[in-house]
């Protein structure tokens, strides 16, 4: 990258704990350079027990936002002066913009990358169709379900190994909402239209929690949001079962343009193929 660094350069960036496998600063870096914006986005991984001396420095616009992965999306919301609506359904935060004033603006844009990805990568799926089943009950758990809950999703199921988070976030959802441990997972997948996997499981060092997938009717659409490798084990076993999958790197594209119009005043240019730029980033082929 040739970019010049200004006087008036835009600062934007991720924070994260750990942050150094985030393909956001490849994605929004390549937009920058793409729209001529004199911009730049970085990655920031602050104390795991401090997010919010961290936050509250970068007050006053210093920093124009940055968006927030895990494990501090509750902790962003909380430390907001003000919250959008999808924010606050979501329980969490991915996008915090700092502004002139002094306050913090929190936001999600998880649901619509979680939709955007839906729609490009199984077209056809229909929220409305029945009920989708969410295992994990974090922040990006929490987004998800209330996207769904807000296309119209008749049930949202929570799966999560600390009950006690299930029934919270299922219980956010009113009517929707219905909470399983992880150990009745087979029960929850009956009958399901979409099943996402919102652990944290496989992120960094191959783990992974155990799904009876072959549960799911055959019309099942299977989605994982970690996106490293791109087609996880848990992807691996829904396409051995013949299920249509989605994969997390169309829902990290989905959520970053929203979060680059909030951060640089535009959407992200035409005519670059970030998703390539992505799957060259992690080996996988386009
Ligand atoms: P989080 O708030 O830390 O929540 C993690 C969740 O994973 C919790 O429900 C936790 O269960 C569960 N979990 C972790 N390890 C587990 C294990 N070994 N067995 C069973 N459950 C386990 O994290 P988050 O912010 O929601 O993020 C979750 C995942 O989504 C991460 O991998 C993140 O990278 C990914 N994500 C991807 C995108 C994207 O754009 N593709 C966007 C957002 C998030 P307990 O409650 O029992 O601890």
């Amino acid at each position: 990258m040739s970019r010049q660094i200004s006087g008036k350069t835009i600062v934007a960036g991720v924070a994260g704990q750990p942050v150094w496998q985030s393909l956001s600063p490849l994605l929004h870096n390549a937009w920058l350079e793409t729209a001529g914006i004199d911009g730049v986005y970085v990655a920031f991984a602050p104390p795991a027990d401090n997010f919010r001396d961290f936050a509250h420095g970068l007050r006053g616009g210093a920093v124009r936002g940055i968006n927030v992965t895990l494990p501090f999306k509750e902790a962003a919301l909380s430390i907001s002066d003000r919250a959008t609506p999808r924010a606050k359904r979501a329980d969490a935060a991915n996008l915090l913009l700092f502004e002139a004033d002094g306050s913090i603006i929190a936001d999600n844009t998880d649901g619509i990358g979680l939709l955007a990805a839906f729609a490009l990568q199984a077209p056809g799926f229909d929220p409305k169709a029945g009920p989708v089943v969410i295992i994990g009950a974090g922040g990006a758990a929490r987004g998800a379900a209330a996207a769904f809950q807000a296309a119209g999703a008749p049930e949202v199921r929570i799966v999560n190994r600390t009950i006690a988070k299930a029934e919270f976030v299922a219980g956010a959802l009113g009517e929707c909402g219905r909470s399983f441990h992880l150990d009745e997972a087979r029960g929850a997948l009956a009958g399901a239209t979409a099943v996402v996997n919102a652990t944290s499981a496989g992120l960094i060092n191959g783990g992974r929690v155990e799904i009876p997938l072959d549960a799911t009717p055959e019309t099942a659409v299977i989605m994982d949001m970690v996106y490293t490798p791109l087609i996880t084990p848990f992807l691996q076993e829904a396409q051995a079962l013949g299920r249509r999958t989605v994969d997390g790197l169309g829902m990290l594209v989905g959520q970053a343009e929203p979060s680059f119009e909030a951060f640089f005043g535009r959407p992200p240019p035409e005519g670059i193929d970030v998703r390539a730029l992505a799957l060259a980033a992690v080996g996988a082929a386009a």
